[in-house]
């Protein structure tokens, strides 16, 4: 790859979610003179806050948690000041709720993952003991991640995890993580990050929930970052075309009917997720091959405290067509949400239907909940919420970097190939991985 060694350094990032944001951050520190074009009026791309109606709270587009372990991105949040912005945990504690209603929960203790796991799911009332020994069992075998290929169904039908084991704690890891079922995404991938999560210190393992709505984290203290280090960010700006010269970028054209010269001593650095890619620059990579899995979650705001428990998040066992129920830290009792992830069961069902299905399914699973009336609701959509890591998927995924054959284009986003599912985490470390090319050339 060529790169500029002296003159103007300039860079245009496509894209102003988390990859496009971390990344203007590192051109910038690497002495890059930065632009930065986002489709929306706002940055932060998939971890966003919904216009508000009135009468509502803020509501995000999706709940949004973070594990501990997610290193590169937490680098994000203290640049932009927001790493406080999350409920203290230092170790892993994720609740249930049965069908039936039943509660429990698996609390790890103080100490290392490797260790405290093993003693959690032992001692967990939310297995039989049968059931303990070999979640135990599965959870030694996770440490080893395979490299056939299999899908996450298959591995775990080889270390005898189907059942109890698989619906408590393996399909909420999955869910939680891959946004997806078992039978359709890559082992590889969830053992890989389970590994990053669970191999070392509790806090590593621990799951962050914030305070705050996703906007006030990372859109709007990102944008007033930036701008105060120099970065021009152009809101409201979206690329149409990428134009393709003797084997580098030579211009950059926008939805509005303008253009930019992309002068060959400038980069182009991509941060734009794969559909979006697939369009501005078709053919130079897979991306129009991969496809994206949905997530629908409905915000609740009631007028009274409907008496669900506190938890910030609690896995809801064998739970369909909703997953998780969870609220952001310190936020009234009144207010939460659940989330369907993955599957494609509510294609198609009215908002109305929506809201019906998740009362009765909250209704089933917390008998004691009132739920029977000042009840408000906002359903939130998004048809591709992340990547779809199915098996052999891996194999679509351009690395985090230089595109062959283009000199001055660099790739970034969830979808490139950094070794993580599409995640807050996996945008943030694609930026990185992408400027770290730069700056070696
Ligand atoms: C509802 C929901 C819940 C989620 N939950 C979690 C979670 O709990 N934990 C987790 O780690 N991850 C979660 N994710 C995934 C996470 O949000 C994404 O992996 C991450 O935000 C992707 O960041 P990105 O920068 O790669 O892409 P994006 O966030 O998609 O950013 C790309 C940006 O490019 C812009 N853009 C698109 N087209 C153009 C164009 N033509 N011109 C200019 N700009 C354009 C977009 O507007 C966007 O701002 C969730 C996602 C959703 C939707």
């Amino acid at each position: 790859m060529t790169m500029p060694v002296a003159g103007p350094r300039g860079a245009l990032v496509l894209g102003g979610g988390v990859a496009g944001i971390a990344a203007a951050f590192r051109l910038r520190d690497a002495g890059w003179s930065v632009e930065l074009h986002e489709a929306h009026p706002w940055l932060g791309g998939r971890a966003f806050t919904l216009p508000s109606r009135a009468g509502e709270p803020p509501i995000d587009n999706g709940p949004h948690v973070i594990l501990g372990c997610y290193d590169e991105f937490r680098w994000l949040l203290r640049r932009i000041g927001s790493e406080g912005r999350f409920a203290r945990a230092t170790r892993l504690t994720l609740a249930y709720r049965e069908r039936d209603g039943r509660a429990s929960a698996l609390r790890l203790l103080p100490g290392p993952v490797p260790l405290t796991f093993p003693i959690a799911l032992l001692t967990t009332r939310a297995l039989r003991w049968r059931d303990r020994l070999r979640a135990a069992r599965g959870l030694a075998a996770s440490l080893f991640v395979p490299k056939d290929g299999c899908s996450l169904a298959q591995w775990l039908t080889r270390h005898r995890q189907d059942g109890a084991p698989r619906a408590v704690l393996w399909d909420p890891l999955c869910r939680a993580i891959l946004n997806a079922e078992a039978e359709e995404v890559d082992a590889a991938l969830l053992l890989a990050t389970l590994k990053r999560a669970f191999g070392g210190a509790g806090r590593r393992g621990a799951i962050l929930v914030p305070d705050a709505p996703w906007s006030a984290i990372v859109g709007e203290p990102a944008l007033a970052g930036l701008r105060d280090e120099g970065v021009t960010v152009r809101l409201a700006s979206r690329v149409a075309a990428l134009e393709i010269d003797d084997g580098a970028v030579c211009a950059v054209r926008f939805a509005d009917g303008t253009r930019r010269t992309v002068a060959r001593d400038e980069l182009v650095l991509s941060a734009l997720p794969w559909h979006a890619f697939a369009q501005v620059a078709p053919g130079v990579t897979d991306a129009a091959r991969l496809q994206g899995k949905p997530m629908l979650s409905v915000a609740f705001w009631c007028e009274h405290d409907p008496g669900l428990p506190a938890d910030p998040l609690v896995a809801l066992v064998d739970g369909e067509p909703f997953h998780f129920v969870c609220r952001r830290a310190g936020e009234p009792r009144e207010r939460f949400a659940v989330i369907s992830g993955g599957a494609r069961g509510l294609d198609g069902v009215g908002v109305d239907a929506i809201v019906t299905r998740a009362l009765e399914q909250l209704r089933r699973a917390f008998p004691a909940a009132r739920l029977a009336s000042g009840v408000h609701a906002r359903v939130c959509k998004e048809s591709r919420a992340t990547l779809w890591p199915r098996p052999g998927e891996r194999a679509l995924r351009p690395p985090a970097g230089p595109v062959p054959g283009i000199d001055n284009l660099l790739l970034s986003g969830d979808w490139t190939d950094t070794g993580l599912p599409s995640t807050l985490e996996g945008a943030a470390r694609s930026a990185r991985l992408a400027v770290a090319c730069a700056s070696r050339a």
